[in-house]
């Protein structure tokens, strides 16, 4: 069996490392924050480089490996259709990665599958080890880097687990933070338990892993981990403010266990999904490939509420779905770089959407609306010759409802009234008339 680590902030090792401040025992840190972020960039480089050689190496690996059955996707709906045929009508528990969230859970809901949130039972408000983790001060993002805890062996878990009391009828769907290429060691990040009630109870486990989530070794893997977990925790805690829970909601936690030892699979499925992260390497938007998914560049993005309707996009992944080709206009963004300011890997989205945005406009792909609106004074130009048709057009609801609808101008919005006479003509008049005065 390839390791499987699964990390979570400890109260246990924060109360202890913010004591020892407080009684100034502090020792430095292994890692400074200078030191992370370095070492941080050196491995998403190499990962972004040689992301085709890290994926050989690691199919290399796993194929030694019976327990593990490892699929190539190219795309999410490849990996979906793979994952279908692997759960087979069964309700389907995510943990909030991205990768699984935003690029295959989209392609399983057409199928109307049944998918089940595991957040909302992880964060319960009244939960005791949240409460004591978030009533504790913050520490620096060095501190709080160093105050993971590792469990190594998830798989002895299930592995009892199972023997003991079989699985429940669901299966686990979990996007990984990292792979090792050397060694296949998956690493992932929970906040308080999903992810190893999800391991510990599915029929059946299934991974998913983004092609530029394979890093060169295990050593990497858990650094980058790490990394994600310590840069993303306070955005994580914002977004959870956004999104209340649904109620009613489903949950794996009162699901019977009634799936015996001999039925639950022991196997573990691993997707590799491409889907478009190959046609990032050589392109503009290369640097989207450093990505670790922290969603530290969400914390303080005015707008990201409003990226898509689900409200759970960030800042990248605007970016990242646009190039996609997945939604037509990156419109929203204020080009306040807040993103990049907090971004560990001084990734410059509002760069590349400026740069996406001038492209779209050159090869005139620009939504309805933006062209309307740029051209502006063409409009003005007819409208003043008929000013009353133009001006009776605008109020009227059933024009207002198809500008909504068709280039996205908001009903509520008043139009300007326009005139016959023009500013420079107005202004002209004025100017005689005062002469005479
Ligand atoms: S630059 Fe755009 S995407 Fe980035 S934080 Fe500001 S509004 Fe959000
Ligand atoms: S772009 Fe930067 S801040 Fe945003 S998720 Fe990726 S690494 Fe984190």
């Amino acid at each position: 069996m390839i390791d499987i680590l699964l990390m979570e902030p400890s109260s246990i090792n924060k109360r202890r490392r913010v004591s020892n401040k407080l009684m100034g025992h502090d020792h430095a840190p292994p890692f400074s924050l200078a030191q992370i972020l370095a070492k941080l960039k050196n491995i998403r480089g190499d990962a972004a480089e040689y992301m085709d050689e890290h994926y050989k190496t690691l199919m290399m690996k796993l194929s030694t490996h019976t327990d593990v059955k490892v699929v190539y996707a190219d795309s999410a709906a490849q990996a979906a259709a793979e994952i279908k045929r692997i759960n087979n009508g069964r309700q389907i528990a995510v943990n909030k990665s991205s990768v699984v969230n935003n690029e295959i859970v989209p392609e399983l809901l057409q199928s109307n599958l049944r998918i089940i949130e595991t957040y909302y039972d992880e964060f319960k408000p009244s939960d005791p080890k949240l409460n004591e983790y978030l009533r504790l001060p913050d520490l620096e993002i060095d501190s709080v880097f160093n105050a993971f805890q590792i469990t190594t062996h998830p798989d002895i878990s299930r592995k009892n687990s199972v023997a003991q009391n079989g699985s429940k009828d669901f299966t686990g769907l979990l996007g990984l933070n990292a792979i090792s290429a050397k060694d296949g060691t998956i690493s992932l990040f929970q906040h308080m338990g999903n992810i190893g009630a999800i391991y510990e109870q599915a029929r059946k486990i299934i991974f998913v892993v983004g092609m530029d989530k394979i890093v060169r070794n295990s050593e990497d893997a858990i650094f980058q981990t790490k990394s994600m977990a310590a840069f993303g925790w306070q955005a994580l805690l914002k977004a959870q403010k956004f999104h209340n829970e649904p109620t009613p909601h489903l949950s794996i936690k009162d699901m019977p266990f009634n799936i015996s030892p001999a039925d639950t699979d022991q196997e573990i499925h691993l997707i590799v999904l491409n889907n478009g992260r190959k046609n990032l390497q050589n392109s503009r938007y290369k640097d989207l490939l450093a990505c670790i998914g922290c969603r530290g560049c969400m914390k303080d993005c005015p707008v990201s509420s409003f990226f898509h309707v689900s409200g759970k996009w960030n800042p990248k992944e605007y970016i990242s779905y646009y190039v996609q080709g997945r939604h037509p206009s990156l419109d929203i963004c204020l080009q306040c770089k807040t993103c990049q300011m907090n971004c560990p890997l001084d990734i410059d989205i509002p760069d590349m959407i400026l740069d996406a945005r001038a492209d779209a406009m050159k090869n005139g792909k620009l939504p309805l609306m933006h062209n309307l609106l740029s051209n502006f004074e063409n409009i003005a130009k007819w409208s003043t010759k008929t000013p009353y048709i133009a001006n009776t057009l605008s109020k009227n609801n059933l024009i207002r409802n198809l500008g909504e609808t068709f280039a996205n101008v908001s009903i509520k919005r008043k139009m300007p009234e326009f005139q016959k006479l023009t500013f420079e003509k107005w202004f002209e008049n004025r100017k005689n008339k005062e002469g005479r005065n």
